[in-house]
């Protein structure tokens, strides 16, 4: 059998963290398995469906490299197959049209609730002859649930699951409107598109036995399931917004990259041994359904951090820079006026834990810095730095190759002719040309920065000094 997964989000918001695990475990089921993956749209529900979550939806899975083989299907698109499929149903009698008006249905669940039962359709219409009805009586299409016996399903998260058939409603497939309803829709899909394995999320559980009895009156071969507990915020509560970025493209925009968001997700909820660092090949060769928890996991933002460092230290500088770009485009950073990004990496990815961390940290490479670091510029740059300040300036101007050696000795030189300790050179230095008194190390940062920009960064300090303690030239 050859293993056909999908996902099937509802476009009604972005593609939330948990909706990208539960399509990160069906895609890489089905790679693991040479199989293929479905990218379907569930945008039954037309007013909360909207155009803005299905484009959030796919460049999600686009930018976290989640290829499908199949779509993206739409189920709107569909209407006219479900319908079918209904119609068939009705004349083979595993549907019935329903009747009931909504006072009727209203009625019988006031008195279910007085009795303490739990509310359902009482199966009226199921049994009762309604040909004396106009043409025109507004109906519903249900389906024909078995009246005994049970629907057990073999979990591959969570053992065998067993529910009551006498538990389930007639279920509506056709609203009066003509719609059809979300669990029928889904059912024709994965038939119609030969799913063999749903992994989903366990807030579907309820579904499984209303649809595999769908399954089963179309003839059709019911598929495996596996459930996916929930995500977990720090505080034990649901992962929502509450608890900081939940959305793949906020974690993007926020400097993240596509493999340790791949990499943080396979591990919440799945693990292989001790096992921390999955490269793509790792999670393709071996992801498996069993090793998947069944207890919920805790979303932890400082382990993702973590796998976001590991990889920005890692991954070949070049993909890096490559992924940089994007955020340093849309900071309106003019790359053009600086180091190349392959530089900036190299310079900055020791100290950074997310892309945009680079980019705050190297903005001054490209751009002039409006003001020093008010702590920075009250400890370094003071009346005792202009001296050394100012033979570094004239250093930097004479040298006739601008490398990072050639930087170096200039600090050094001027650090012993004036017999001063090499700090209390290179931090006013620092100050001066980065603005902060933190940076990658000197020489190779004052390289990067230019020749030109370093020397007219180290007169507006001398200027700073001198106007800020009143000194006339
Ligand atoms: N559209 C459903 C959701 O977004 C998923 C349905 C399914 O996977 O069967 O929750």
């Amino acid at each position: 059998m050859k293993v056909k997964t999908r996902f099937a989000p509802s476009p009604s918001g972005y593609l939330h963290i948990g909706g990208a695990r539960t399509a990160l475990y069906s895609w890489l089921y089905a790679k693991h398995n040479k199989g293929s993956f479905v990218l379907r749209i569930e945008d039954t529900d037309l007013e909360r469906s909207t155009p803005e979550a299905i484009k959030a939806i796919i460049d999600s899975m686009k930018w976290l490299k989640l290829n499908w083989d199949e779509g993206p299907y739409f189920q709107s698109q569909r209407f006219d197959r479900y319908n079918d499929v209904i119609n068939k149903m009705l004349k083979l009698g595993k549907a019935y049209k329903c009747y009931c008006a909504k006072q009727r249905l209203d009625h019988i669940r006031d008195i279910q609730i007085k009795r303490g039962e739990k509310p359902r359709y009482d199966r009226y219409c199921r049994t009762n002859n309604i040909s004396c009805l106009d043409a025109n009586t507004p109906y519903v299409v249900r389906f024909l649930n078995p009246l005994s016996g049970s629907v057990i399903f073999h979990d591959h998260i969570r053992g065998p699951i067993e529910f009551k058939n006498e538990e389930l409603d007639d279920l509506i497939i056709r609203r009066t409107d003509g719609s059809p309803t979300y669990n029928f829709c889904v059912v024709v899909d994965d038939w119609d598109m030969g799913i063999t394995h749903i992994i989903r999320g366990e807030d579907h559980i309820n579904n499984t036995p209303r649809q595999i009895n769908i399954f089963k009156a179309l003839g059709a071969t019911v598929p495996q399931y596996a459930h996916l507990s929930l995500i977990l915020g720090e505080d034990s509560k649901k992962l929502s917004k509450r608890h900081g970025a939940v959305s793949v493209m906020q974690f993007h925009e926020d400097g993240f990259l596509p493999e340790a968001l791949l990499n943080y997700l396979i591990r919440l909820g799945w693990s292989h041994g001790n096992k921390e660092i999955f490269s793509m090949k790792d999670m393709l060769d071996l992801f498996t359904l069993n090793k998947i928890n069944k207890s919920s996991s805790t979303f932890n933002l400082k382990k993702l951090l973590w796998l976001n460092h590991h990889y920005i230290n890692n991954l070949p500088v070049e993909y890096v820079a490559k992924q940089l770009q994007w955020h340093l485009t849309k900071e309106k950073i003019n790359i053009c006026t600086g180091p190349n990004l392959v530089k900036l990496v190299l310079l900055l990815r020791k100290h950074c834990k997310t892309l945009k961390e680079i980019v705050i940290s190297g903005r001054y490479f490209y751009e002039e810095f409006e003001t020093f670091d008010s702590d920075a510029a009250a400890k370094y740059l003071i009346p005792v730095s202009i001296e050394s300040l100012n033979m570094i300036s004239r250093g930097l101007g004479t040298l006739k190759q601008w490398n990072a050696e050639n930087i170096k000795l200039t600090i050094y030189n001027t650090a012993n002719k004036l017999n001063l300790d090499i700090n209390k050179v290179s931090m006013p230095l620092r100050v001066a040309v980065t603005g902060k008194s933190n940076s990658p190390s000197l020489n190779i940062t004052i390289e990067a920065i230019g020749k030109d920009r370093s020397i007219y960064r180290i007169k507006k300090a001398l200027f700073f000094i001198k106007n800020k303690n009143r000194i006339i030239d």
